[in-house]
């Protein structure tokens, strides 16, 4: 019996297959479709809309909109059928997210500390780097295999798309939304791999890419000033699931020489 649960994983493993980062070439293995991931990108997204208080204010909304839609225009097939959406929510929460689908949140908190558009491009293309490396459908996928439902999974997903305890592993998985009261911090592998594809997301899209040192060390010193590690959850999710710390600073130093010549070519090519 358990040999016959063994082959059924297998067997759902290898039809699931692997997923290969357009960006980044990592494969990894994802047991949720792509088409799934858009649909509980989608309902999350407007779960989260209903709760949570939209912004009002034209400046910052045009502000948003206008950096996201350089990034999509940036990002272009590499996530297949989006429909970009980008909504700025009135909190002082240093937080921002974005879910499969190509649904975009920012907070008003986050756009008070990013002093220029190349800071929140850096941070919009870093959250757009986990929806295109699919990092929550992996770590779900992952959650999936670890608890013995691998083989039949991915039809129990896809069946459940609509089912809120789904969706709630799903948010979870994404991380960043505030909505669902925990957090789950990103592994060190998928921060610097969304890290690297925001990089060169930003700089396609003509913004500066050293903007993702002088962000990260402006985090680390709202982190320090409240009080360290502990202060984080009070500080916001961006910070509570993207420690920001030295070595994430140094990974970003080391980066630069291959991304900047991206940015010499795109910028001045926008003119919004
Ligand atoms: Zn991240």
């Amino acid at each position: 019996m358990k040999r016959l649960a063994l082959l059924l994983l297998a067997a759902s493993l290898a039809l699931a297959g692997c997923y290969t980062n357009p960006v980044t070439g990592r494969k990894s293995l994802v047991l949720l479709s792509q088409g799934e991931e858009l649909t509980l990108g989608a309902q999350s997204f407007q779960q989260i809309r209903e709760k949570e208080k939209v912004s009002a204010d034209p400046a910052s909304n045009a502000r948003v909109t206008r950096i996201g839609q350089r990034i999509a225009k940036a990002v272009g097939n590499e996530l297949p059928d989006a429909k970009w959406e980008f909504v700025v929510f009135d909190s002082n929460q240093l937080n921002a997210f974005a879910l499969p689908g190509g649904k975009v949140g920012v907070y008003t908190g986050l756009i008070k500390l990013a002093e220029n558009d190349s800071e929140l491009a850096i941070v919009m293309g870093h959250e757009i780097g986990h929806v295109i490396a699919r990092h929550g459908a992996e770590r779900m996928s992952e959650a999936m295999v670890i608890s013995g439902v691998g083989a039949l999974g991915a039809a129990a997903v896809e069946a459940k798309t609509g089912d809120a305890a789904t969706r709630q592993t799903f948010e979870l998985a994404y991380g960043g939304l505030t909505t669902i009261g925990r957090v789950l911090p990103h592994s060190r592998g998928n921060e610097s791999e969304a890290d690297r594809m925001g990089a060169i997301y930003a700089a396609r899209a003509g913004y500066d890419p050293r903007a993702s040192i002088t962000f990260w060390q402006k985090m680390m010193a709202q982190k320090q000033a409240a009080g360290g590690a502990a202060s984080e959850g009070k500080l916001g999710a961006l910070l509570s699931t993207h420690p920001a710390d030295t070595t994430r600073i140094a990974d970003l130093k080391a980066l630069m020489p291959s991304v900047l010549p991206t940015y010499e070519q795109n910028k001045g090519k926008f003119n919004d």
